[in-house]
């Protein structure tokens, strides 16, 4: 019941209505009996929001598109990972007498990838491509190389894609070029593939059948016309919404100190699938 003790949290961005976060984590609070509730929090003035959260006394919030760095220069403290990456997903609030004295920034989206990729395929020593530079790209090209994996980096803007590889260190890769390309693991970190374009691909199904593994992080649909067709050449595939679940879970143990309730946030999802037409 939502009363005067109910912990806020919400996700911060410009086009949350669809987000999956607020099912999965207020599933979460149900199964456990905390008194908190999840929210979307749709906003574009990002400082004004920042503000808002601060006042109202919000206990943690997840960041997405397009806040994931603008919103770096209000926090007090960012956890060197996520300086690293140049991004944060993760709000952490502290209060002290009604009042908000400290917000914490930090990075749980290469957490998640790590996790939903490690279900399947040992990432050190791996070759592993990653499509895209923006912000999701450069979070998962920084937990890769974390974990000792071998990474390259192709993108449709060529110096964008450049630049990123140039920041983590990692290998770019021409889109030219990527055909000559042989790795382990393929991860489309790009947009290409999302409804309401899911007949689009990112890469040409004749190239799937050079990797083991492929993961794609759009979740929506679930099963991607990149992972139809990988499964097809018999690759294993990785769903975003894996990706999804085990960044979530680390904002859980960020926010509450404690392991998150998997199983629940997992079928809360999955049952929000099986809703969809
Ligand atoms: P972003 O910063 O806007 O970057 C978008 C990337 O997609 C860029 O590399 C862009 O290439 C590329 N791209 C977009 N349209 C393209 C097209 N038509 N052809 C080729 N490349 C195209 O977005 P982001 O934050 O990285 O997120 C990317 C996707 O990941 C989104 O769909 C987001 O919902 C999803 N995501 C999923 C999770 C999860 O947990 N599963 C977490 C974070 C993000 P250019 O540089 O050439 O523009």
């Amino acid at each position: 019941m939502i009363n005067g003790h109910t912990q806020l949290f919400g996700v911060l961005g410009t086009h949350v209505q669809h987000s999956l976060s607020p099912i999965m984590h207020n599933a979460g609070y149900q199964v456990r009996g905390i008194n908190a509730v999840y929210v979307p929090l749709r906003a574009s003035a990002v400082q004004d929001a920042f503000a808002g959260l601060k006042a109202l006394g919000f206990t943690g919030v997840s960041v997405t598109v397009p806040h994931k760095e603008t919103i770096m220069p209000m926090l007090d403290v960012i956890d060197p990972v996520a300086k690293k990456i140049g991004a944060v997903n993760t709000l952490v609030f502290s209060r002290k007498e009604e009042r908000t004295v400290c917000c914490l920034g930090t990075n749980t989206d290469w957490i998640g990838a790590n996790q939903a990729l490690a279900e399947v395929a040992t990432l050190a020593g791996s070759k592993v491509l990653v499509l895209g530079a923006g912000g999701a790209a450069r979070a998962i090209g920084f937990g890769l190389q974390e974990a000792q994996a071998e990474v390259y980096l192709a993108n449709r803007s060529e110096d964008k894609g450049r630049k990123l590889a140039a920041e983590l260190g990692c290998n770019f890769v021409s889109l030219q070029d990527l055909p000559a390309l042989r790795a382990d693991i393929l991860v489309n970190a790009t947009a290409v593939g999302m409804t309401p374009e899911a007949n689009k691909t990112p890469i040409d199904a004749s190239f799937l059948r050079h990797f083991s593994v492929v993961m794609d992080i759009v979740y929506a649909p679930l099963k991607t016309r990149l992972l139809q067709e990988a499964e097809a050449q018999g690759c294993v595939t990785v769903s975003g919404v894996n990706m999804l679940l085990y960044q979530a879970m680390e904002q859980w143990r960020l926010w509450f100190g404690e392991e998150a309730p998997k199983a629940a946030m997992r079928e809360a999802l999955a049952q929000s699938f099986e809703q969809k037409p």
